[in-house]
């Protein structure tokens, strides 16, 4: 646990030392199902929301005088070759190549509309997620990058432009296209090397595979490599995931995202087959985190918050270091104060008055989006109020600290007042010291960044209302 002492300067100051029975003791304690705050409100808050109060929220983002719009493009491509059992993405699980070009025919609809409105703007950020990215063809990659640089007036100079990769279809010719295209980042799906686990989970990617992508990036030029692994999968034990992570660590990708495997068949059905195997006890989850947790620290990531590990030579590192860090529904960013366009099926956009979600079904939004542009159909305005909550929450998650008079200040209010019950709910975890609070400062100690979670949760004003054990996942 020692790297765990390793928070920012006054974290540090604040943390007791940790032994790992300790820690294992507060994990069991709080382990519970609390929301992954990539918006607040969170998606489940949704309703159905109109594209014209969309259009009309955007537009006045847009046009703001108090502040500069600086927008984050996300495009989903939902398509996969295969079904991997444990994913609760949106996806299509397509056997040819069909469906792509109609699929960029409605993707390059949407993006026209959102060039009418906020073309003239540089893109801090472009993500392909999916689904799986490379499922699309160089060429048709090509033709999408384009209609994407088309859309928006330049990249700002510090673009992160990103695309997730699955190493078991991908082609040097697709790295290769990226690289020319200008993407600098790539996100690798590994989740787990053992054989065992990766037929329970319908996945069979050989090491190899994974290596011999990574290298190819590497010769190629890309500055970032991300790592998506997964803990929690059936079969899994403490032995066999510490290969997994020893290998992950032979090839030293500079990012590592380390999820808990959500099972929410309620959501995901497919999830069902899972259950054939004995799925890891709670316990056994999280001794597969605290061992991840060690081996990682220990082999140098640092660990940034959530599920999310990086060398110190990165820019989260950095940004987590200097107090800069965000989040957004692409997870954490080194980007301030970007609004999000979301654009293909199920996407989700964001600005600072509202959260808009497109159609969730593929032909509704693909028929949608080609009549009509923007395809909005759930979402919801955000008051001032959660746009208060929404940055203290953030702030948490990010940078580990509230500056109390600041925020007042900012805000307009008297914070022990306005929060007298959350501050009174924050006393359990204050008591644990995994946060400390005075008149002038909320802050999160080292070992209480593995608790982001709990602790933005009391500020949550929407979170009593539902029955966490069936709407969110486990923090761990
Ligand atoms: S994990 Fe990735 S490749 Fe597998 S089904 Fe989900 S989106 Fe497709």
């Amino acid at each position: 646990m020692d790297t765990l002492q390793e928070g920012r300067a006054e974290s540090d100051s604040a943390a007791p030392a940790m032994e790992p029975k300790a820690l294992r003791s507060l994990i069991e304690k709080y382990s519970g199902n609390t929301p992954r705050y990539t918006s607040y409100p969170t998606a489940v808050e949704f309703s159905e929301l109109e594209t014209s109060d969309w259009r009309a929220a955007l537009n006045h983002e847009v046009s703001r005088a108090d502040k500069v719009f600086r927008p984050s493009l996300y495009l989903h491509l939902p398509f996969c070759a295969t079904l991997c059992y444990f994913c609760a993405c949106n996806k299509k699980i397509a056997h040819d190549d069909s469906q792509v070009a109609p699929y960029i025919k409605s993707l390059s609809s949407e993006l026209r509309a959102y060039r009418e409105l906020c073309g003239d703007f540089p893109l801090e950020q472009l993500h392909w997620g999916g689904g799986t990215p490379n499922f699309f063809s160089p060429s048709a990659s090509e033709d999408l990058f384009d209609i994407c640089a088309r859309s928006f007036a330049t990249f700002a100079p510090d673009a992160d432009v990103s695309v997730e990769i699955d190493p078991r279809t991908i082609s040097v010719q697709h790295l290769e296209t990226y690289k020319k295209l200008g993407f600098n980042r790539v996100s690798l799906g590994v989740q787990d090397f053992n054989p065992q686990v990766q037929e329970a989970i319908n996945r069979i990617q050989a090491y190899a595979q994974t290596r011999e992508t990574i290298d190819a990036a590497r010769e190629l030029g890309f500055s970032s490599i991300n790592f998506d692994l997964i803990y929690g999968l059936p079969l899994q034990t403490e032995s066999s995931f510490r290969e997994t992570l020893q290998r992950v660590i032979e090839l030293m990708p500079e990012r590592i995202a380390l999820y808990g495997y959500a099972h929410v068949t309620w959501k995901k059905k497919v999830q069902k087959t899972l259950q054939r195997h004995d799925l890891p006890t709670p316990q056994e989850r999280i001794s597969l985190f605290l061992m991840a947790l060690k081996e990682l620290t220990d082999a140098g990531y640092e660990y940034i918050g959530m599920d999310h590990f990086a060398l110190a030579h990165d820019s989260l590192s950095e940004a987590r270091a200097a107090g800069t860090l965000k989040r957004n529904f692409m997870g954490y960013s080194t980007h301030q104060g970007t609004s999000v366009i979301g654009c293909g099926v199920s996407s989700i956009s964001s600005c600072d008055s509202m959260l808009a979600q497109n159609s969730t079904d593929l032909e509704e939004y693909m028929a949608r989006a080609l009549r009509q542009g923007m395809v909005t159909q759930r979402g919801l305005g955000r008051s001032p109020e959660d746009q208060l909550r929404g940055e203290l929450i953030e702030n948490i998650l990010c940078v580990g600290e509230i500056d109390i008079p600041e925020f007042e200040k900012k805000w307009g209010i008297q914070f022990s007042e306005k929060f007298s019950s959350e501050l009174q709910a924050l006393q359990p975890l204050e008591d644990d010291h995994l946060v400390s609070v005075s008149d002038r400062k909320i802050l999160v100690s080292a070992p209480g960044r593995l608790f982001m979670r709990n602790i933005a949760s009391v500020f949550d004003s929407y979170l009593a209302k539902h029955s966490a054990g069936s709407t969110f996942s486990q923090s761990v």
